[in-house]
């Protein structure tokens, strides 16, 4: 149906980022192809490694399952933080990666975890890491006619610690800015770190500077006040109405620190 209808068509997953857009009148299409009945598209399969999730799987549904917890703790820790209840009741894993809004939360845990896309198209299957899937604001790796139909995210393993930091004005609204951190610790000293971005530059983004900083380093050196202002390095923030390029910037650095401080905390648990 995309490649028939080419640019006259849009998929519609949980329709909680489209129908706003299209009710807005901010895009129009002739055709909505709508994935809900795909039952492939629906299944959630948890492994000794990974958890693999179908692009439909709803984010309530991911919310309310009790493996993830254990499993992918910083995926569960996060979607609580989307929208209200209603909003995860219809939203979808895959339509919240796709949609790649710069201050969402799942593509900032997709990024943080180093998970892998899986998409379909006339040209055959692909997947995509994380780190290459997020293009810039609502634009992502994948062609316009192209499905994502899953997405595998790492599981937990003793040694790995996560948090998740973010300020919005109000629960239930996009955030101002926000981290997704993943560390592993091995002793005292972190082997692997993972800072993920949000509502800090027109994408999702890791933070690489702040990463090398962190890399190697032992824990009883580390100062997270500093990572949080290295973490700045890469950020660009822009300023809106909600608040000023400034602001975020201030915010996300105290928000790295306290997440690395959290994620430190949660590896040693
Ligand atoms: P849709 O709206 O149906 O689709 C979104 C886009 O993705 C469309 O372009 C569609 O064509 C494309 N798409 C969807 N699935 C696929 C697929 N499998 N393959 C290819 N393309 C696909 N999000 C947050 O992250 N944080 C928040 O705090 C937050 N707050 C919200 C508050 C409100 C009041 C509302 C209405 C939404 C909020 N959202 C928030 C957005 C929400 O998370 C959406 O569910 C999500 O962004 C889109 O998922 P969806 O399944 O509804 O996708």
């Amino acid at each position: 149906l995309l490649k028939a209808h080419g640019d006259d068509a849009k998929i519609i997953a949980g329709g909680q980022s489209l129908t706003p857009m299209l009710a807005l009148r901010l895009t129009r299409f002739d055709h909505l192809v709508d994935l809900a009945h795909i039952d492939p598209l629906r299944q959630m399969t948890v492994e000794p490694d990974r958890v693999v999730i179908g692009a439909m799987v709803r984010q309530s549904v991911v919310e309310r399952d009790t493996r993830i917890a254990t499993a992918v703790p910083l995926l569960a820790r996060a979607i609580p933080c989307i929208g209200h209840r209603a909003v995860r009741n219809r939203g979808t894993i895959g339509g919240s990666l796709v949609h790649a809004d710069p201050a969402s939360e799942l593509p900032a845990v997709a990024l943080a975890l180093d998970a892998t896309l899986t998409a379909i198209g006339p040209r055959g299957i692909r997947t995509i890491a994380a780190t290459d899937f997020f293009h810039g604001t609502w634009t992502t790796a994948l062609a316009d006619d192209e499905v994502l139909t899953e997405i595998a995210f790492p599981t937990s393993h003793t040694g790995d610690g996560y948090a998740l930091e973010e300020v919005a004005r109000r629960h239930g609204d996009f955030a101002l800015a926000g981290t997704a951190v993943a560390l592993h610790v091995d002793g005292e000293r972190i082997t692997r770190a993972a800072i993920a971005l949000f509502g800090l530059a027109p994408t999702v983004i890791r933070a690489g500077t702040a990463e090398t900083t962190l890399t190697g380093i032992s824990i009883t050196a580390l100062d997270p006040t500093l990572v949080g202002t290295a973490a700045m390095a890469d950020a660009a923030p822009s300023d809106d109405i909600h608040a000023t390029a400034e602001y975020r910037r201030s915010v996300g650095a105290h928000l790295v620190g306290r997440a690395i401080t959290h994620a430190i905390e949660d590896a040693r648990a």
